[in-house]
Order: structure tokens, then C-alpha cells, then sequence
């Protein structure tokens, strides 16, 4: 079939108009589709993007036609409109080939959600107290454009702007926007970033992004500290990789060992699961590496001086492993026909770096770099400079908040709050009114990426990619494209601005009409880059955990879920119906413990239970996890924002919100695992929904 032919693709040249109305029925279609194209009962699938995540899936979304009832001049008028009906996978996008994950499913939801904001809001009450009041876009843009001149004369650089992760048309025109007013760049605010990961990529290959692990055509695979099932890089494109590595060649079933201080989705689908205590991943790798030497499997030798004074024993040891839990696993992937060793920070320790630049010196020793069925270069543009939160923080003049959170995502430790309570002004680009919005002067509300133009360039592609969304949904409310809100701003200020535009990162040739037919623009991936000579230099270094052991003795890991990824999801019904993967918590996140720890302190699952660090506290329900590593606490990202709509606010706690200020110091990520804390019972009791309230493993093997 060809590629212009699979989709029944919808016109999107022929505006429909949205006109006001003021008869009990209207019979206007508010869609940029012809109403002859909707017929009733009919579906129609229309190519788009996800920007749920750095991803970047491509998408196809189902229309049908549907109704709404909206009131104009005080009377209720019922409209028939194009609606969303369901989310899909592009089954031409390299990336999600088809699959979507349940977040990606779930974007519908947002669409629709009761909670948009519905127009530019000015502030009304204190700071932080999430009172506002509706003006005309006029105004916002009057004031936004008054505020941001003021601070941007007397010094740019306390323009500080905080972003998501994503790559593509919106943080081009973000960039852009800095560029303009000579700010510095955007400071990434979120654990989903993985610039640590880029920047192992960088020091060992010289290579812009993240590496592309080649899993499905792999046949052994050691992994360490990267939930590639969960929540990790991309979940939709590892999984797919996944399921073609386990069942998907007639006579190579793959083998997976994962390492992880968690027992992840990942650790729980490999074959061996390997505890390692949190922050042992570079002494992992350093054994790793010193017993190819020893067993003569290194392919390539010239790379293994880095692990030549190491002593896999003494290494073993600080990971709580065994050395023979280790060597058979490093004899069958030194000996397999193609091994391939995957690292990353699914929570960032101060040591990750040192951790995945040993996983590339590993990879180096076993001959797979720039290999089928090895570590590939980066096939997407490489992401620009960002600046460090921390230092954004200290340069807070005028805060803009785009796609970001950062009352959430940093933990108060951090300064965040006072940033934010002092800044001059802090305007916030969002569709919600979240955490960070609620200490905002001024939202400008951007359209759903539904409802406007989006490209995102994906974080992990195998060829170059870019997915391409053209609007299809009329805007439901009084919001604007980030792209037209910026130059506004930037033309009320007499600031020279280049509006980013489709055509900016589509490559040569092809035109924006093209890339929205089919969802995006897929080239065919040229022969990798030669592998230059690594020359980073790795020094194994313990994790550091800040906090007094004696007074708390437990080491705190918080990680990015599945289903809320850095909290941006806990706003939709659907992903707080979804029962977590460990704990099958519903509605509120657990504290997950392991049952000698839980014993000694008298914590059933259940309970109520205060963790406590030198930041901060909170409460929540425990999960006495059997998987779970004596001594270490973990928790999932999502839960616990003060203001995020009426399905999210107030509801469970953020683990973040007790962390130390400590920032990796070679990217400024955050340190998720840098924490001590403490737990302790208490008499509270709060309703706690479990999917399945009895682990399988409890009820005995027999119904297996
Ligand atoms: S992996 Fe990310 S981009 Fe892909 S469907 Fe899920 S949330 Fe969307």
C-alpha cells in the first residue's frame, strides 16, 4: 500500500469557521474539517504526535461526530463537532510503530479535561494561592510584555525560563525566544530529562542525544540502572524492541540480567535480577569490566586499562552482590554472538555519570559499538545547550514557565518557592492550572497539542525522525499556539524574533504538508559515524546520600512512574485508575519498604507511615514490597501536588518535596537518590485503594 493511501487523511486546508451564534442548535462543525467529511457514525483517523513525554510518538487519533453543549450570549447551544474518540499508534512511526503507551492513550483525556484553563488569567490573590481572574489576551500580552522589558533592561540574564524535556517546534521557538532577548537558554526541569545519559554519550563517543540501543536484534543484554520497560528514555520504542528480542526471531530467544537498586518492570521481566544497593551501578560495571579481562572475553582489549586496577571483589561489595551471582552472567555475555550492555540513571545518583560512562567502556570491550545488535549513535538532532535549574533559580528575575513544573519537580530544599515567591514576575504557558501556575502573575494558556501544529523530534529514534501533528481540533477554548503568544510578546516589545515554524525542522525537501499526511518525516538512517577514541577518564566513586545515618538510617529513592512519569499525568482520571506496577496502589501512590525493615518498625502494608528526612516529611500509606532491598525506601513520582485539578490536587504525597538541594554535578540533574531518610509508623489511617490488595506470591504457586 502506499504510504500517501494508508490514511484516509482529512483536509486540513478548509477551515471550518467557528462562528458565535446565538440559535438553541447550531449546525457548525467547530473543526478545521469539512462538515461533509463527518458523517455520522463514521470514523475517521487523523495522524498527530504525543508530546506526552520526550518520545515523541507518533500518533493517530479516531474522530467521530460528536456534540458539545457551550454557552454563547448567556444561552446553552448545542454544537455537533469532530471529537476524539480514542488515541493509537502510527503504525509508520519508527518509534511507536503502532503501540502507544497507556499515557499516550490517555491524551484524550487531557483534551477534554474540566480543568483547562480557558483563557489568560491575571493573578488576584497572594502568590501561590492560585487566585485569578480572566483578562483579554490584549492586556495578558501588555502586561506579560511590560514585566519581562522591565527586568530584561536592567539585566537579561534574570530572564530565567524553565521547560520540559521535549525537542521540537515548541522549545525551538522557546530557544529562539531566549536567544531574542538575550537570556540564557531554558533551564530543563524534570527527571524524565536523562541528560546525564547524553552526557556519557558525549565524553565516551562524542555523540549529541541518547544512544539508541539495538535490543531486538541483541541476543544477551546486561542492563543497569535504566528501567527500559518502565519509564525510562522511551517506553513504547524499548518495548516493542523488547518483544522482538524475547519472541520475535524464529531461533534467538534474547537474555536478559538487569541490574537495578529496584525491582523494576524491567528487573521483573528479565531473566535475573541483580539487587544492587543504590548508587553501586559504577562499581557493578567496574567488576563487570575487570572480570572480561580476567576471563579473556574482552573483544577489544585497548579499552579495558580503565578496569585494569579494579578489584571485582571489593566492587562486588559495595553492590551487596556475590561474585558468583556475577561471572556466569559475564562469561555468557562475553561469549554471546551479539551482547550489548544498557545503562542509565532511572534515579540520578551523584555517581551516574561515572556509572554509564563505564557502561560504554564495557560495550567498547566487547566489540559492539556502531554494531547491529550494539549501542548505535544518536540518529535525531541533538538537543540544544540548556542551562542548570540550580542556576536558573539564582538568577530569578522574570520566571517563564513553559511545559514545566517546577514547584513539583524541585524539591523546596532547592530555593524553588522563594525563587518563585520573589521573583519580579512569573508568568506560566501551561493548560493547567498546576503547582507552579498557582504562583504565576500572569497564565497565558497554550492550545492542546491536538489543537495546534506540533513536531517533536523524538528523544530515541533508529533513523531521523521527526513526528508532525497539524491541527485538527478547533481550539476549545481561549488559547493561543506558545509559538504566536511568544511573538506577541517579543513584537510588543520591539524585540526581533523568529517565529519557529514546521518547515525549521523538516529536513531539505520536504514540505510540512507531506510530514502531516502520514504523521512525520522518517529518513533512512546513513552508515554510523566512525566510534572516535574514548577518552573519558572514570573514577568509581561511592554515591553520595546526604543525611546523618545514625539519625536516618534508610537510604530514599524516588523514581519516575509509569503512569505519572515526573507527575505531569496525575492529573487524569484514567492514570490515577491505573493500578501502579508494584504496588497496584489505584488513586494514591505507597511507600514501598522491604518486610525485615517494616518488621523492626512494626509497619504492615497499609499503614500510615511518616518518612521523614532533614528536608521535610511526609505521610503515606507503606507497602511492604517482597522485592524490595533491606534498607532502602522507595517511592514513585506523581502523587502529591497542592494544586493540579480536582483529580490530583491534595491527593497522596511527592516524595521529591524531602529531598536535598544536590544537582549531578557534570549535567545539574537533580539527584533523585541522594537522600537519607527515616520511617516511622503512625496511628493515622487513610483509605488506600489496591487493585489486587494480596500479592500473588502470598496466596501460594498453587493457582499458577
Ligand atoms: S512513550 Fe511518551 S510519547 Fe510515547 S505514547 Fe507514551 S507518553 Fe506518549
Amino acid at each position: 500500500m502506499d504510504r500517501r493511501d494508508f490514511f484516509r487523511v482529512l483536509s486540513t486546508t478548509s477551515a471550518g469557521a467557528l462562528a458565535s451564534c446565538n440559535r438553541k442548535s447550531d449546525p457548525l462543525i467547530p473543526l478545521l474539517v469539512p462538515e461533509q467529511e463527518i458523517a455520522p457514525g463514521e470514523e475517521l483517523w487523523h495522524p498527530a504526535v504525543c508530546s506526552d513525554c520526550a518520545a515523541g510518538c507518533g500518533t493517530l487519533l479516531r474522530i467521530m461526530e460528536g456534540e458539545r453543549t457551550i454557552e454563547i450570549h448567556n444561552e446553552k447551544v448545542r454544537q455537533r463537532i469532530a471529537a476524539v474518540k480514542k488515541v493509537e499508534g502510527n503504525p509508520l512511526d519508527p518509534v511507536s510503530g503502532g503501540r502507544l503507551c497507556a499515557r499516550g492513550q490517555a491524551a484524550v483525556q487531557s483534551l477534554y479535561h474540566p480543568d483547562r484553563l480557558r483563557g489568560p488569567m491575571k493573578r488576584t490573590g497572594e502568590r501561590g494561592k492560585a487566585q485569578f481572574t480572566a483578562v483579554s489576551w490584549t492586556e495578558a500580552i501588555e502586561i506579560a510584555a511590560g514585566k519581562i522589558a522591565q527586568v530584561r533592561a536592567a539585566d537579561p540574564s534574570r530572564i530565567a525560563t524553565f521547560s520540559g524535556p521535549h525537542h521540537g517546534m515548541r522549545a525551538l521557538a522557546l530557544e529562539r525566544f531566549t536567544h531574542a532577548m538575550g537570556s540564557p537558554p531554558p533551564a530543563v526541569c524534570s527527571p524524565a530529562d536523562f541528560a546525564v545519559e547524553q552526557k556519557a554519550a558525549d565524553l565516551v563517543f562524542g555523540w549529541k542525544g541518547l544512544p539508541v540501543y539495538d535490543l531486538a536484534r541483541a541476543h544477551h543484554v546486561l542492563s543497569v540502572g535504566a528501567d527500559f520497560l518502565g519509564a525510562w528514555a522511551s517506553p513504547v520504542y524499548y518495548n516493542r524492541q523488547y518483544g522482538t528480542f524475547r519472541q520475535g526471531r524464529p531461533t534467538v530467544r534474547g537474555r536478559l540480567a538487569h541490574a537495578e537498586s529496584r525491582l523494576s518492570l524491567t528487573a521483573a521481566a528479565a531473566d535475573q535480577w541483580l539487587p544492587l544497593r543504590p548508587g553501586s551501578e559504577a562499581q557493578f560495571l567496574a567488576a563487570v569490566g575487570r572480570m572480561l579481562l580476567d576471563l579473556g572475553l574482552a573483544r577489544d582489549r585497548t579499552h579495558g586499562a580503565t578496569f585494569a586496577s579494579v578489584d571485582p571483589a571489593a566492587m562486588l561489595a559495595v553492590c551487596g552482590l556475590r561474585d558468583r551471582q556475577v561471572r556466569e552472567l559475564v562469561q555468557q555475555l562475553g561469549e554471546s554472538p551479539a551482547p550489548l550492555v544498557i545503562a542509565g540513571a532511572s534515579v540520578v545518583y551523584s555517581n551516574s555519570l561515572d556509572a554509564i560512562v563505564a557502561s560504554h567502556y564495557v560495550n567498547l570491550m566487547l566489540g559492539n559499538v556502531a554494531k547491529a545488535g550494539g549501542v548505535l549513535s544518536p540518529a535525531v538532532s541533538p538537543p540544544p545547550t540548556h542551562r542548570t535549574a540550580a542556576d536558573a533559580l539564582l538568577r530569578a528575575g522574570a520566571v517563564l514557565i513553559v511545559d514545566a513544573n517546577p514547584a513539583y519537580t524541585l524539591p523546596p530544599s532547592s530555593g524553588v518557592l522563594d525563587a518563585l515567591a520573589h521573583a519580579e514576575t512569573v508568568i506560566g504557558f501551561g493548560s493547567f492550572l498546576d503547582d507552579s501556575a498557582a504562583w504565576c502573575d500572569l497564565l497565558l494558556p497554550s492550545h492542546h497539542g491536538f489543537e495546534s501544529e506540533m513536531a517533536v523530534v523524538p528523544a530515541v529514534s533508529p533513523q531521523p525522525a521527526v513526528s508532525v501533528g497539524r491541527p485538527f481540533v478547533q481550539p476549545l477554548y481561549d488559547t493561543r499556539a506558545l509559538e504566536s503568544t511568544l511573538s506577541e510578546i517579543a513584537g510588543k516589545m520591539n524585540v526581533s524574533y523568529q517565529a519557529a515554524s514546521l518547515q525549521d525542522l523538516l529536513p531539505d525537501g520536504v514540505t510540512p504538508e507531506d510530514a502531516a499526511r502520514q504523521g512525520g518525516s522518517w529518513l533512512e538512517r546513513e552508515a554510523e559515524p566512525p566510534v572516535r577514541p574514548a577518552t573519558a577518564v572514570i573514577g568509581f566513586h561511592a554515591a553520595n546520600f546526604g543525611g546523618d545515618p545514625a539519625r536516618y538510617p534508610l537510604l530514599f529513592q524516588p523514581y519516575p512512574s509509569l503512569q505519572f512519569h515526573d507527575g505531569s499525568g496525575s492529573n487524569l482520571p484514567w492514570m490515577q485508575e491505573l493500578p501502579d506496577p508494584v504496588s497496584s496502589s489505584m488513586w494514591g501512590l505507597a511507600v514501598e519498604m522491604d518486610a525485615r525493615t517494616a518488621a523492626s518498625l512494626h509497619i504492615a502494608t497499609g499503614e500510615v507511615v511518616r518518612v521523614e528526612s532533614p528536608h521535610g516529611w511526609f505521610e503515606a500509606p507503606a507497602y511492604v514490597h517482597p522485592g524490595a532491598i533491606p534498607g532502602v525506601v522507595s517511592m514513585a513520582v506523581g502523587d502529591g501536588h497542592v494544586n493540579y485539578g480536582r483529580y490530583a490536587s491534595g491527593r497522596g504525597a511527592n516524595p521529591i518535596s524531602i529531598l536535598a538541594p544536590a544537582w549531578e554535578p557534570a549535567t545539574g540533574a537533580l539527584i533523585l537518590g541522594g537522600t537519607r531518610v527515616r520511617v516511622q509508623r503512625t496511628t493515622g489511617r487513610r483509605p488506600w485503594i489496591q487493585f489486587s490488595s494480596r500479592d500473588r506470591e502470598e496466596r501460594g504457586f498453587e493457582h499458577r
